[in-house]
């Protein structure tokens, strides 16, 4: 990775790391105004629920994005987790905060699944108990 590259996948990190804070600051807006109407208040609360995923969501992008500022800090950026591999500068132009190379990307996300469908097994184990 050229010194220019990193420059550019910093500033993107800082203004992605701007943009999430600003959204995790706004969550105050977020709560429920009490209202005489109860299929107002319904929807309000259906708007809630959605609104809580997308701060979930946007808490784990932000870890996502800080990390990957301090790999930029102790010089790991870019550099896969797993494998020790260089990340592919096209998969960072896409994903700046990437923290595997897709190999590995792909062999986490075929252990979370296959670990979610242990999960429910267990449960439907227990369940029938
Ligand atoms: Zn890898």
């Amino acid at each position: 990775m050229t010194q220019p590259e990193r420059q550019q996948f910093h500033e993107m990190l800082l203004a992605k790391q701007t943009v999430l804070q600003d959204r995790m600051a706004r969550r105050d807006d977020l709560e429920v105004q009490v209202s005489p109407d109860e299929f107002d208040a319904r929807l309000q609360l259906v708007d809630r629920e959605f609104q809580s995923g997308l701060l979930h969501q946007t808490a784990l992008d932000l870890r996502q994005v800080r990390s990957a500022l301090q790999r930029m800090d102790n010089d790991s950026y870019g550099v896969c987790g797993e494998c020790d591999e260089p990340i592919s500068i096209a998969r960072l132009k896409v994903i700046p905060w990437a923290n595997y190379c897709i190999k590995c990307q792909e062999q986490v996300e075929l252990e979370k699944l296959q670990e979610s469908s242990v999960d429910q097994t267990a449960e439907l184990v227990s369940g029938s108990d």
